[in-house]
């Protein structure tokens, strides 16, 4: 899976951060999902090679504006390019009431389908070889998690075996790595179970909405990926007067260690964290309690997990 960071700040956007918004899309396909979708998240779609045509689905972890206000612009853009294919936006009780409003206030129609989806705690989706389970987790609103699951992989094609069997380098291989049975000029047929290894399971990417309870997604661990916020230190938090309820790098970095992430990717970062120095601080604090990999998301990242 690709994951394209759209907007990583919390909040407030700054020069270099917008506010949330990360695009998934599965390994060699096309299509994709967002997941929040803070203002101006249209304009790092336009820096992206992802185009508005091929979203299929959206998914509002919550409804705070830093993760919803860019909604309806988009929305209005999709359709000013006439974009016809359907669309479900997923996200917490209240998100249709949201649209219903600012679409009647704007007369806006919409040359497509929209389907809005309330959630309404743990459900499942099946979107094609795609699986995406929700999650409630615990802020000041409702918030969302969803742990996204690759249906299981073929084996590895092993072109050793192959060739011992006499297959002729060339398509025939393409054809077995497709998973179709080939049949040689010497008239025996070769079926891909003889040069393929076993079934893989998909890779497991979890995306978090605002959280201060991180260890909820223990029960799905181990993850190949989880994005997170991180959004203060340990020491800003425990200073603040008023406190939201947010996941400090600490905090994230014990959880992850307990759920078994392979990539960790911190991001909904505090505007106060503006230069490189402080970002470090952040990593840091991740990575004395979490021994995978960290990345702290930044505007235009692009992950393969
Ligand atoms: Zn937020
Ligand atoms: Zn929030």
């Amino acid at each position: 899976m690709e994951l394209f960071f759209l907007g990583t700040s919390a909040g407030v956007p700054t020069r270099r951060r917008n506010v949330s918004a990360l695009a998934l899309r599965p390994t060699g396909q096309s299509r994709w999902f967002l997941f929040d979708c803070g203002e101006a998240t249209q304009h790092r779609i336009l820096e992206s090679s992802l185009s508005l045509f091929r979203l299929e689905r959206i998914f509002i972890t919550h409804l705070h504006g830093d993760h919803v206000y860019g909604l309806f612009g988009l929305l209005a853009s999709r359709g000013m390019h006439r974009c016809e294919a359907p669309l479900w936006v997923y996200g917490p009780e209240g998100l249709g009431e949201m649209l219903e409003a600012v679409m009647r206030a704007s007369r806006l129609t919409l040359p497509f389908d929209l389907h809005v989806v309330p959630l309404l705690g743990d459900e499942t989706i099946e979107l094609e070889g795609l699986r995406v389970s929700t999650l409630p987790l615990s802020h000041s609103i409702p918030s969302y998690g969803f742990v996204v699951e690759e249906a299981r992989r073929p084996g590895r094609f092993d072109p050793e075996r192959a060739r011992g069997l006499g297959i002729p380098e060339g398509p025939l291989f393409g054809r077995l790595q497709q998973g179709h049975s080939v049949r040689l000029p010497d008239g025996r047929t070769v079926h891909p179970s003889q040069v393929m290894g076993p079934p893989r399971p998909g890779k497991r990417v979890a995306v978090a909405g605002d959280n201060d309870q991180p260890g909820r997604f223990e029960p799905w661990g181990p993850l190949d990926g989880l994005v997170h916020e991180a959004t203060y230190t340990q020491e800003d938090f425990d200073r603040l007067e008023v406190k939201y309820r947010h996941t400090t790098a600490r905090e994230l970095g014990i959880a992850a260690e307990r759920i078994g992430v392979g990539h960790l990717l911190a991001t909904h970062i505090s505007p106060r964290y503006d230069s490189p120095e402080r970002e470090q601080e952040l990593v840091e604090e991740i990575r004395s309690h979490f021994h995978g990999t960290v990345t702290l998301a930044y505007d235009g990242l692009r992950i393969e997990i």
